[in-house]
């Protein structure tokens, strides 16, 4: 499992390996959605195109009612009846004057003539499909695919006439498959009038009081015409051509590609960037670049130096200096932290081991990553060096912070232990993590030290307005001294000690401060640096 683990970790500080990850995956994903984006499209386009033929069939359909309709009236009006030579011609006339009548047919029990030379092929022996006051309707009255049989036949009297299904075709262009059906029967029953038979009713949900015309399903788009009898509707359904990739969206394939190897590459820069640091602070530490300061931490209202912070500084061989907040995080990352944390222990010893024993109220303060906290190794090591500069427990405290704390109940137990032979736990940067105050239940602390950001929005006047006062009434409730760090004006430490905060640390009272400074600064007793000391000096 351990051995696992360690391969997975190897695996993954590989530049290499992690660009190759990234590459795939952000192709993959860019793949995955022009593709959504490309069958949204097309889906929009389907729909678009059906309402388009929905609304031109609509159209044509009502002036194609309205012809017949007339033509029929037309000849109800006319006095013939009966079938002979003149009533032919009658018919002859009126199938001329209208564009839409392909025929028109007198039927009396004696006999039927029709406008047409001869026998058409109509069906009128079957009853009408839909029976209105004045006019009757034959919705297919053939089935044959004849572009110039009649697909629709009114019939009032004695008259029938019929149009072509080319009238109705030649308005749009009817993809196979697709179908113009009359639903009658409030929906129970569909005929035809153009195109292939169609299952009816449709196995998709009908939803009635669906305001859409146009219904998308898996196979079929459905399109429903609104009409003006409540006695029957008008349905067009075509098939879907179901998913295919549209010749234009050939670019979806090498665009994804390009733009994943380019997050690919740049994982790559970021990644051995990130392991040439790591190298770097190998060797870092071998060759002894990292020194460690000491901010002096105050007592407000006596203005005695009561402690001090220990905080690491990483000057490189050309005298530049890194800023811990850069190199922490990489090295609790790469796990090179335990390492650091051993050397702060070890250089803080050997430089005040002497300036503790001889000033038993003096004590340091060390900052544990979160991984130090995790496993109950940092307290051998203390106990180790306490032991050997004959330096007491209570001297050395221990800042943790939330940041990265995955298990908080084993932390509870480690700080416990340490706290049991005599070490103080302080809360570092209190409230700038989202669970401050769920740790602060959890876990044993001494000490809260709230964050600059909360000190600096006291302002310079020290309005006491902003989070801080809060804090330090909760840290009072709660029995937890209160330590305010980054204090840079005179009003804030004011302010700081009438809210009843006792200790404070920041550049009103000193910089960090090298070892010699520091141990100057408590020998000679002075009780605030008339001038401050910079870090760096
Ligand atoms: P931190 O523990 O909250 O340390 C306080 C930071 O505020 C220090 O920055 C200190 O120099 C700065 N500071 C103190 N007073 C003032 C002030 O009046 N004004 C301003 N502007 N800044 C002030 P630094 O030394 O750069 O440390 C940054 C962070 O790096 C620390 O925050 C701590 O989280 C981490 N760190 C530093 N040394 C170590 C270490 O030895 N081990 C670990 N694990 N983390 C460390
Ligand atoms: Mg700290
Ligand atoms: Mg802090």
């Amino acid at each position: 499992m351990k051995a696992a683990r360690e391969t997975l970790q190897s695996w993954l500080h590989r530049p290499l390996f992690l660009a190759t990850v990234a590459a795939a995956l952000s192709t993959l994903l860019l793949l995955a959605g022009s593709l959504f984006v490309v069958m949204q499209q097309t889906q929009q386009r389907e729909s678009d195109l059906m309402n388009a033929q929905g609304e031109r069939f609509l159209q044509r359909l009502e002036q194609l009612f309205g012809q017949l309709r007339e033509s029929l009236d037309d000849l109800q009006n006319q006095p013939l009846r009966g079938c002979d030579d003149e009533m032919i011609a009658t018919l002859q006339q009126v199938s001329f004057n209208y564009r839409f009548v392909y025929e028109a047919v007198y039927i009396d029990s004696r006999g039927t003539c029709s406008s047409r030379p001869r026998q058409s092929g109509l069906s009128l022996a079957h009853a009408p499909d839909l029976r209105g006051p004045t006019y009757s309707y034959w919705l297919n009255t053939t089935t044959e695919p004849d572009e110039n049989r009649a697909a629709l036949m009114l019939g009032r009297g004695n008259f029938r006439v019929a149009t072509s299904r080319g009238h109705l075709t030649d308005v749009v262009d009817l993809p196979p498959g697709s179908s113009l059906l009359v639903v009658l029967d409030h929906g129970e029953r569909a005929v035809p009038v153009l195109g292939s038979d169609q299952y009816w009713p449709p196995t998709e949900p009908w939803p009635p009081k669906n305001r859409n015309a146009l219904q998308v399903t898996a196979t079929r788009l459905i399109y429903r015409m609104k009409t003006d009898s409540p006695e029957y509707q008008l349905v067009l359904i075509a098939q879907r051509n179901g998913f295919h990739i549209p010749a234009n969206a050939w670019w979806m394939l090498p665009t994804s590609l390009i733009l994943g190897l380019g997050i690919g590459f740049l994982v790559f820069l970021l990644a051995r960037q990130r392991q040439s640091m790591d190298v770097e602070l190998h060797g870092a530490i071998r060759r002894g670049e990292f020194q460690v300061l000491y901010q002096p931490i105050f007592d407000l209202r006596s203005r005695n130096c009561v402690g001090a912070e220990a905080l690491l500084r990483w000057r490189r061989p050309d005298g530049s200096l890194t800023s811990p907040e850069l190199f922490i995080p990489m090295a609790e990352d790469t796990g090179q932290i335990r390492q650091i944390t051993d050397f702060v222990l070890q250089r803080l010893f050997d430089q005040l081991g002497q300036l503790l024993r001889a000033n038993p109220q003096l004590y340091i303060s060390v900052n544990l990553a979160a991984c130090d906290v995790m496993v109950p190794r940092i307290g051998e090591v203390i106990a180790r060096l306490l032991a050997r500069h004959r330096v007491s427990a209570r001297q050395i405290a221990f800042e943790v912070t939330e940041r990265g704390l995955i298990d908080v109940l084993v932390a509870r137990d480690n700080l416990q232990s340490l706290r049991d032979v005599g070490h103080q736990v302080l809360i570092d940067d209190f409230g700038t993590g989202y669970c401050s105050l769920a740790y602060l239940q959890t876990l044993p602390v001494d000490c809260l030290k709230i964050d600059k950001a909360f000190i600096d929005a006291l302002g310079h006047d020290a309005a006491s307005s902003g989070v801080a006062p809060h804090i330090i009434r909760m840290a009072h409730a709660l029995q937890l001294k209160v330590i305010a760090e980054g204090i840079e004006h005179e009003a804030q430490a004011s302010y700081l000690r009438s809210e009843g905060v006792t200790f404070g640390q920041g550049w009103l009272f000193a910089h960090a401060l090298s070892a010699v400074q520091f141990i100057e600064l408590i020998t000679r007793g002075r009780r605030r640096l008339g001038r401050r000391l910079d870090d760096e000096a």
